[in-house]
């Protein structure tokens, strides 16, 4: 029997109108709009691209949003006192650093000047430090929208046999954290991993988050596992996007699969606004 699909694009969709909901709520009740302000060092052509639909996804919703252009030669102090001014405003709740910054630039050091009380992406060490502590706020975007796809979707972490194949900051590792904290089983994989097909195999629960087109093969997963496939890799060539499993013989074995795309990549930026609006709601004044 072929799994069933984790469909994302709608759960997300699902998301967005409860939000807009909840956004008409704070206005109307306590005066708050919820307001995102998105800071874009450089002219990175995919970066420019996911700000600004960034931006309109927080306006579709009722947010506020800006998107703060700073230019590709910022030293590290100018885009430090941008986010300081933020941290300052009241009217701003959440402030995102578009991931990466230019190479000049020490990324962890301006994740930091970000006030953890609007910190909605999740990744500063403060966020990331509160998520091994198990009392975070506010969750890197990726993982928290693939913990809510499947709860969503009624699927049981608890006691589960989890792998994550992947350690980056803003994905693998506080995935993996996400999973632990909902009491699974979790092994961490990386390039250093030795028989990862065997490891794989081991999953009731696989996430990917590598970044190389199907590389992990359809006999690798575990009859009924659900999958997660965190991967967005451009088939060379072409205008096709794949994910980092083999779909099309995975969906023969697993019991859930998200596909690539319309899976994880739409629960993300649902993530940014929801963990925005819990901003406003939780310190707006
Ligand atoms: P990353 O920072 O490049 O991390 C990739 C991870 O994969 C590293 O931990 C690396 O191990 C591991 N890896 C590489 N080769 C491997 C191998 N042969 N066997 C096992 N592990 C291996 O990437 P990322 O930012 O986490 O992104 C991963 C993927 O998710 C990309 O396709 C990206 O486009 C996608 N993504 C999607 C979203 C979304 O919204 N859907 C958001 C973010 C990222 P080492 O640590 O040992 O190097």
């Amino acid at each position: 029997m072929e799994a069933k699909i984790l469909d994302g694009s709608a759960v997300a969709k699902e998301i967005r109108a409860e939000l807009a909901q909840r956004v008409e709520k704070l206005k109307s009740e306590r005066g708050i709009t919820p307001r995102l302000s998105v800071i874009l060092v450089g002219t990175d052509p995919a970066s420019v691209t996911y700000t600004k639909m960034k931006k309109k996804a927080s306006e579709a919703i009722g947010m506020l949003s800006d998107l703060i252009e700073l230019p590709e030669d910022s030293t590290q102090e100018q885009v430090k006192d941008v986010i300081r001014g933020l941290n300052e405003d009241p009217t701003v709740h959440g402030i995102l650093v578009q991931h990466p910054v230019p190479k000049h630039l020490d990324e962890l050091d301006i994740l930091a000047t970000v006030a953890v009380e609007k910190d909605v992406d999740g990744i500063s060490a403060l966020s990331l430090g509160r998520l091994v502590l198990g009392n975070a706020d506010f969750v890197s975007c990726t993982p928290l929208g693939i913990i809510t796809l499947m709860e969503r979707y009624g699927i049981e972490i608890k006691g589960k046999e989890a792998v994550v194949v992947g350690r980056s900051i803003i994905l693998g590792k506080p995935a993996a954290l996400a999973l632990l904290e909902r009491n699974a089983t979790v092994t961490i994989c990386h390039s250093r991993t030795q028989n990862l097909p065997e490891v794989v195999r081991r999953a009731d629960i696989l996430v990917a988050a590598i970044g190389k087109a199907e590389f992990i093969k359809g006999d690798w997963i575990k009859m009924g596992a659900v999958v997660i496939d965190a991967g967005y890799n451009r088939v060379e060539g072409t205008k096709t996007d794949v994910g980092d499993v083999e779909f099309n013989e995975a969906v023969k074995r697993a019991s859930y699969i998200t596909p690539v795309p319309g899976g994880v990549g739409p629960m993300t930026i649902a993530m940014l606004l929801a963990q925005t609006v819990k901003a406003a709601n939780k310190y707006g004044r």
